[in-house]
């Protein structure tokens, strides 16, 4: 179905509009509409990775609305679930706790749809979306052909994956083939999953304590826009990072491959004494220094002045650039 002039949602709560915004329910029909759809072309989910630096999206805005879930094989060990890429991605985790199926409980809540999960590889709590992900069936909008990946041909990374840059983009998610466990597996490595105690440790009991532990920290969308984590993790060589720790023996700071040392941007942007500073209607979250909000009537200027004060004031402190993890929509 293609709609004119459409409200594109979206979790910053900013303004943008779709000339054109085509929502499919099938490939068929995404197979029909495409050849017709005016470029350029830009496929969203729910909206919350994105800043629109545009009120207008020329072209067209795709939307996928395949939303249905359905295991497809299932042995002792193991239960194999297809989601549309439309499935609202909490809904399908809480699908999963429900059935007794092991594997995406530590990522609940997090918000947004399937397809934009398999793009983004969305990670909380020590997991990953890719821990879980078995295939990726897309549709190569330059051939209008089928194509399923397998989880090594998505390469994924840390918030990242073939889909979400490059040549990459011109494959749209249809949906995505997960393998669930059956016996009771969890990860338990993060913080506060920690203090489950052992004689209530259940799925249920992950679920909720991962989603109290957001509710206490992160931004409810339909109260307070953001796009959750502005900025990614930095990644720097063993030598930086021991040349910071000198100066920052508290610096938190995680293994990375290669040798390589994770940073905590959010910490980095708190000791720049940053921590719900406002620059007009945008703000760094009070409760969590690396989640950028639109504090009520922010603009995309602001939004992105804002960000530019961050990534400067925590490269003079630190000597370390940070990277948006958010992407910015400037289609105009
Ligand atoms: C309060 C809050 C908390 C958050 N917490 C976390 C967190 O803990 N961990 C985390 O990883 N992320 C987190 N996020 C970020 C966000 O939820 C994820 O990036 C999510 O996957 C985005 O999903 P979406 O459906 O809204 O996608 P969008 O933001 O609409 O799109 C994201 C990307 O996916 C592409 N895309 C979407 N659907 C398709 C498709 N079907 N085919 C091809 N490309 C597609 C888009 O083009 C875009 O590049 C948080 C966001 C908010 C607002």
């Amino acid at each position: 179905m293609i709609y004119h002039d459409r409200r594109i949602e979206n979790t910053f709560g900013l303004e943008a509009v779709a000339a054109n915004y085509l929502e499919y329910c099938s490939e068929d029909e995404l197979l029909r509409e495409i050849p017709l759809a005016p470029k350029p072309w830009l496929h969203v989910g729910g909206g919350s990775n994105l800043l629109f630096a545009t009120k207008r999206c020329e072209g067209t805005v795709f939307h996928n609305a395949m939303n249905a879930v359905e295991v497809i094989r299932r042995d002792e060990e193991s239960v194999t679930v297809k989601a549309g890429g439309g499935v609202v991605w909490d809904f399908f985790v809480q699908w999963c706790v429900g059935r007794g199926y092991y594997g995406a409980e530590n990522l609940s809540l997090i918000p947004g749809e399937v397809g934009a999960a398999a793009v983004q590889n969305i990670g909380a709590y020590g997991a990953e979306a890719k821990d879980i992900i078995e295939s990726v069936e897309t549709l190569d909008t330059e051939t209008l052909q089928k194509r399923v990946f397998r989880r090594d041909e998505c390469r994924y990374g840390y918030r990242s994956s073939f889909f979400k840059g490059g040549e990459g983009r011109r494959f749209f998610i249809l949906s995505v083939v997960f393998s669930l466990s059956l016996k009771p597996v969890y990860n338990l490595s993060y913080g506060s999953l920690k203090d489950i105690p052992h004689q209530s440790l259940s799925l249920a009991a992950v679920r909720e304590k991962v989603i109290a532990t957001r509710e206490a920290k992160l931004p409810a969308p339909e109260h307070i826009g953001s796009a959750g984590s502005f900025f990614m993790n930095p990644v720097v060589s063993r030598s930086k990072f021991e040349e910071l720790a000198a100066g920052y023996p508290d610096m938190p700071h995680y293994p990375a491959a290669g040798d390589m040392v994770k940073l905590s941007a959010g910490w980095m942007i708190d000791r720049c004494g940053l921590k719900g500073y406002r620059l007009g209607g945008a703000g760094v979250y009070d409760k969590q220094a690396l989640v950028l909000v639109n504090n009520g009537g922010a603009t995309a200027e602001e939004v992105l002045s804002l960000a530019a004060e961050v990534i400067e004031r925590v490269k003079d402190r630190f000597g370390v650039e940070l990277r948006p993890e958010v992407q910015i929509i400037k289609n105009g």
